[in-house]
């Protein structure tokens, strides 16, 4: 066998970042292998995947729906994640449904390229620490950890300051009353990001970049009163690291989840892939930069109030948002309610201070009960 072709597991492999991570393989094809693969729901188009990438596991969350391909065995994912031939896992679900999968990877000492932010959001003190202890990487796909982690490589000191940036999603500009009519449908529209549903409504919400604050603080260490974010409609720059001197560097480049995937599969090398776009200075002209609304955007206080209190806080925030957006998406509720059963959840809770796996999954479970009931009692 070819040591130099690297074997990977792709879990989420029908979602947005599953597909691309496919696209990037297939320009790749020399250098990669899938030997899993692990969806959820679309059980049409992973059957397909397995039929052009033909991995030797596969996994299908709907147990009843099983369908016999030949040469293929069913693994549940942290089964999959924990492979000896598995080089690296693309860690490509949505919500906390990546959470035990991550750990498994983690625990086995893979390279574990992480696209799902949830998992490090909720247990990033759990994750870090196995990462240490086994020897696992982790490598971020998400833009904004992607762009950082390229300004910090070659780096000796710390960064003094994370800025992250934010496209400020399809509602940036708009008043408080203004969003309590907004739909669904004009929050799935993303102005710059092609990305998953869940992600794309926290886009809109700000959540998204709250979450965010918390990844980069497990990622990189940096403490969360050192993470600030700046809007930033072009979605050109993907952050920016600013260091002692007061020196800044920046990763630019068009929208495309593909580059920061493709840079977790190949790193430390640089690759050319004639799909992704070019940056064209003769269009990109302006780039514009102005601070977040907090009023408007209550969620992103939420979400870094949570991570300054720490333990479990932070799977309350996840919970009762991944809660609140789907009862959204199922036009349950309006859009500013989001952030008031998240607020609501976080009030409620009673707090574990360096919480175990268990204390987690607990929590979760308690919280998603909560804010469905906290949603019906407004009714
Ligand atoms: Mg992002």
């Amino acid at each position: 066998m070819d040591k130099s072709v690297k074997n990977i597991a792709i879990l989420g492999s029908t979602g947005s970042i599953g597909r691309q991570t496919l696209q990037v393989v297939r320009n790749l094809h020399s250098r990669f292998r899938v030997v899993g693969l692990a969806a959820g729901q679309n059980m049409e188009l992973l059957s397909e995947q397995i039929s052009e990438f033909k991995p030797k596991y596969i996994y299908y969350q709907n147990q009843k729906s099983r369908f016999q391909i030949p040469n293929s065995n069913f693994l549940p994912m942290e089964e999959i994640a924990g492979l000896p031939e598995v080089d690296t896992v693309v860690i490509a679900t949505s919500g906390k449904a990546g959470l035990s999968a991550t750990i498994a990877a983690v625990r086995a000492g893979k390279n574990v390229a992480i696209a799902n932010k949830e998992p490090l959001v909720m247990a990033g003190e759990i994750i870090t620490g196995e990462a240490k202890r086994r020897g696992a990487n982790i490598l971020p796909i998400d833009s904004e950890h992607s762009a950082i982690w390229q300004c910090l490589r070659g780096e000796k000191q710390p960064p003094s300051r994370i800025i992250l940036t934010a496209s400020g999603g399809p509602f940036l500009g708009y008043s408080e009353s203004q969003l309590a009519r907004v739909t669904a449908n004009q929050a799935l529209k993303h102005p710059s990001w092609k990305m998953g549903k869940k992600v794309t409504i926290d886009s809109a919400t700000l959540m998204n970049k709250g979450l965010e604050i918390i990844e980069a603080h497990w990622l990189f260490g940096v403490p969360i009163d050192n993470i600030s974010v700046i809007i930033h409609p072009q979605s050109i720059i993907h952050s920016i690291v600013e260091f002692a001197d007061g020196s800044l560097k920046a990763q630019l480049s068009y929208p495309d989840m593909r580059l920061p995937i493709q840079y977790a599969l190949t790193q430390p090398e640089r690759v050319p892939n004639p799909e992704l776009p070019q940056l064209d200075w003769n269009k990109t002209r302006v780039m514009t930069f102005g601070p977040p609304d907090l009023k408007a955007f209550p969620c992103l206080e939420l979400a870094i109030s949570a991570a300054r209190k720490g333990g479990t806080y932070p799977t309350v925030l996840c919970a009762a948002d991944e809660v609140a957006v789907d009862l959204f998406m199922k036009k349950e509720i309006k859009f500013t309610d989001i952030a008031r059963l998240v607020k609501q959840a976080l009030k409620n809770h009673k707090p574990i201070t360096h919480p175990t796996l268990e204390d987690i999954t607990e929590t979760d479970e308690r919280t998603r009960k909560l804010t469905l009931k906290l949603a019906r009692k407004k009714k």
